[in-house]
């Protein structure tokens, strides 16, 4: 079997191997993942996943790592960031909007900052958000009432089963909470987002986005490393506040805790391994439930591969 690592150097993929996954997750929890790969471009993108799909090697997607738990065991395979993949250029427009397309590493509050300079409106609610646009489409990332969704006109995919890419309309991303065509077919990654966005006053825009982060800095732990919210808003319900009313603020396993000051994060407060996380959140799901009966789903995806 020809040697993996001369196969992407062949294609100058950018990659490390043995490489420690706590070093690019925003919760600075991982084991190692025999590779990690960087490509620059979709088409490294593409070959990057045909060399694993060809050679039987596990491979999984991922952009900025902010909404991702990686286990203690690391990633017997690849793990393909999506962090040095940039671009952004106008599709089109008029008086009105700019629509612009992005390449799926273009993290969100550059983009909200970048797009704010431009006199666009449109990313106000994402400036806070530390992901990908990928990983925004593919979890229709959301804050301060909007979301994604409401300003993403179409996106390019890869089919990695069909080996084809493909251009995917607004409605067929089939977006709802968290969710999207991405987060059910495992299969497409995205590779670029076209965002529609609308000429507003700059000055507006920015105290938009300094009033969003005001609120974040007051209620978020963001000094802390974590994955964000650690569940989903259950119908009908706030995670953090359930989590709040069964006394569970400041609880502890090991490095992991619930943050002090928003019950919906765990934190990691130094050292803390995978499994401490999923023993908090497991236990923290079984106490809410047994007291309000309502069940916590993870939002944060949890990423292992022995
Ligand atoms: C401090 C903090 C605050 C946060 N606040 C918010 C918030 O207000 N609102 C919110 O929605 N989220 C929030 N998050 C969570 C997270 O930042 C978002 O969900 C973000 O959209 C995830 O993007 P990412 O690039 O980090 O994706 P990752 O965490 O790398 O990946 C998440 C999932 O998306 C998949 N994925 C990533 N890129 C692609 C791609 N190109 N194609 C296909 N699949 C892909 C991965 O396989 C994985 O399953 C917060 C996180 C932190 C740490």
């Amino acid at each position: 079997m020809p040697v993996l690592s001369d196969i992407l150097l062949s294609q100058n993929v950018e990659f490390k191997t043995k490489f420690k996954l706590s070093g690019v997750s925003t919760f600075k929890i991982g084991g190692e993942a025999d590779f990690i790969l960087f490509p620059d471009t979709a088409e490294k993108l593409v070959f990057s996943i045909r060399t694993a799909k060809e050679y039987g090697i596990a491979y999984k997607v991922v952009g900025n790592a902010s909404n991702i738990l990686f286990g203690d065991g690391g990633y017997r395979g690849f793990v393909i960031s999506t962090k040095k993949m940039k671009g952004i250029s106008v599709v089109r427009e008029n008086n009105e909007k700019r629509d612009i397309a992005c390449a799926c590493g273009e993290m969100l509050p550059a983009l909200s900052r970048r797009t704010a300079s431009d006199f666009l409106s449109g990313l106000e609610f994402a400036c806070g958000i530390p992901g990908t646009v990928g990983g925004a489409v593919f979890m229709n990332a959301g804050a301060h009432g909007s979301q994604i969704s409401d300003v993403l006109l179409s996106s390019k995919a890869y089919d990695a089963q069909r080996d084809e890419t493909l251009e995917l309309s607004a409605d067929e991303h089939l977006f709802s909470y968290r969710e999207s065509v991405y987060s059910r077919a495992a299969s497409l990654i995205c590779l670029e987002a076209t965002l529609s966005l609308s000429f507003a006053d700059e000055s507006v825009i920015n105290s938009r986005i300094n009033e969003n982060m005001e609120k974040r800095r007051a209620s978020q732990p963001i000094e802390l490393a974590s994955a964000g919210s650690f569940f989903k808003r259950p119908d009908g319900y706030f995670a953090a506040k359930l989590i709040d009313d069964c006394g569970l603020k400041g609880y502890r396993v090991g490095g992991a805790a619930v943050s002090e000051k928003h019950a919906g994060f765990i934190v990691n407060l130094g050292g803390a391994s995978s499994a401490d996380v999923l023993e908090l959140a497991e236990y923290v799901s079984r106490t809410v439930f047994d007291k309000t009966g309502v069940r916590l789903e993870r939002e944060v995806g949890y990423i292992e591969r022995l």
